[in-house]
């Protein structure tokens, strides 16, 4: 289960507000153990709140699945099993999680609940099952190498069972079992999810058809972050154009960063696929050379991102 914490989201029952962080502008998670929110990008933490603060009503309730519920559920069902948890909450005790890994090794735990945490370096030939909860949430992303990840991370995962004398088992929960990437990952066909991939990479000019180059623009106040992001990406779009390059280098943008607002910054994107190769990237930098931002609005260039969130 690729989230932690006991829930994901609390929302007001009456007017459908979910409680969010005020610098970051992503859903407060509730921690049953310490009993509070806690945001996941800033560690900004909080009580429970008695009302809405949108509408003042009592009706607020925690919805969505986290570890810290899945463990708590999974103790109900097996009260006898030994069952641990590991996800980056644990990490906060020092070497907790080597401790829980090698006590796995050991036969002394039965049933361990966790993040994509274990799927990483777990070698254990005594796993026989091997359940993926929400296994959809990794591939609804807005972000083009989300199927990627999500296959990569499945066929990891799914690699763990039946390693050693015993055979194992692997469950995907999801919505779709028939989207390409449950299938070749069930499959642990890699050939069959490149064909499939590649070519909607291509029709969309995503790399390795095209370089991404991302441009972050962020500032305190969200109108002059906009603002700034809305000029450079006219200027490019003149230059591209006086150049003739339009067709080789597109420009997608500016609009909100999925995490709108992060650690009180208000943040813009800007996208840039690049299909020119070196040629069209030392025209990007040469273009990002010359400009000059007002003190209060920051500039991230991120070239090949890893994700654009
Ligand atoms: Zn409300
Ligand atoms: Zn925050």
């Amino acid at each position: 289960m690729n989230r932690r914490g006991y829930s994901t989201y609390t929302q007001c029952k009456c007017c459908g507000t979910v409680i969010e962080c005020s610098d970051c502008s992503i859903p407060m998670i509730w921690h049953a153990s310490v009993k509070k929110l806690k945001c996941h990008y800033c560690n900004k933490e909080m009580s429970f709140p008695d009302y809405c603060p949108q509408c003042g009503s009592d009706a607020l309730s925690t919805s969505g699945v986290g570890t810290q519920k899945i463990e708590f559920l999974i103790k109900e069902l097996y009260p006898d099993a030994r069952v641990e948890r590991i996800d980056s909450d644990i990490l906060t005790r020092k070497n907790a999680h080597i401790e829980l890994l090698s006590k796995f090794q050991k036969k002394e735990i039965d049933i361990l609940v966790g993040t994509q945490m274990i799927a990483k370096g777990l070698d254990n030939p005594n796993v026989t099952l091997v359940g993926v909860l929400s296994a959809d949430s990794g591939f609804n992303i807005p972000d083009f190498r989300a199927s990627e990840r999500g296959f990569q991370l499945l066929t990891q995962v799914a690699g763990r069972a039946g390693r050693g004398e015993f055979k194992g088992k692997v469950l995907f929960q999801t919505y779709n079992p028939d989207y390409y990437a449950f299938q070749t990952a069930k499959a642990q066909d890699y050939e069959k999810f490149f064909e499939t991939e590649i070519k909607a990479r291509q029709e969309f000019d995503y790399p390795p058809f095209s370089q991404i180059v991302r441009l972050i623009l962020s500032s305190q106040n969200n109108f002059r972050a906009e603002k700034s992001a809305m000029e450079i990406a006219l200027r490019l779009s003149t230059m591209t154009e006086k150049f003739g390059f339009t067709e080789y280098l597109e420009t997608l943008g500016p609009t909100p960063c999925v995490i709108e607002k992060l650690n009180g910054y208000y943040r813009f994107q800007i996208l840039i696929k690049n299909k020119l190769s070196q040629k069209g990237h030392d025209f990007i930098s040469k273009f990002l050379s010359k400009i000059t931002l007002p003190k209060d609005i920051k500039l991230a260039i991120d070239v090949d991102p890893l994700d654009i969130l």
